[in-house]
């Protein structure tokens, strides 16, 4: 049995959620707690709960995660500016909830990724 998480409930539509896109390999659904004008979340309807427990058999939804990520900015008014897609992984990569998630942010400059260590 696979089990449940928070985005999986999202998925299957027991927990509400701004949904605006779903087929029958990945969902989208806004940001609850959003960190610019666009935060969407892309997700795989099937749980896998890290990058590093992606099986060669995701290799279709991961790829489906992308082209969703690129049509979602289309449609949000984003692509021409630009935007960020970040998947964080475990504890260094600070990931909150365990389902693989994409973020797509935009709607302003997001400044730079990361501090520099020198
Ligand atoms: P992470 O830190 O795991 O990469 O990102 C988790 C994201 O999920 C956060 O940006 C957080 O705001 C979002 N989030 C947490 N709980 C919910 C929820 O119940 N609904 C939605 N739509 N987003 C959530």
């Amino acid at each position: 049995m696979t089990e449940e998480t928070l985005f999986s409930k999202i998925i299957d539509k027991t927990l509400p959620s701004d949904m605006v896109y779903q087929d029958d390999l990945v969902t989208a659904f806004r940001d609850i707690n959003p960190a610019a004008p666009t935060h969407i979340l892309i997700v795989p309807n099937r749980v896998i709960p890290t990058v590093d427990d992606i099986e060669d058999s995701d290799e279709l939804a991961m790829g489906r995660m992308l082209r969703v990520a690129r049509d979602l900015a289309r449609q949000e008014n984003i692509a021409e500016d630009g935007y960020r897609l970040i998947i964080n992984c475990r504890d260094h990569g600070r990931q909150e909830v365990p389902h693989l998630h994409m973020h797509l942010v935009g709607g302003k400059d997001l400044g730079f990724m990361l501090r520099r260590e020198s």
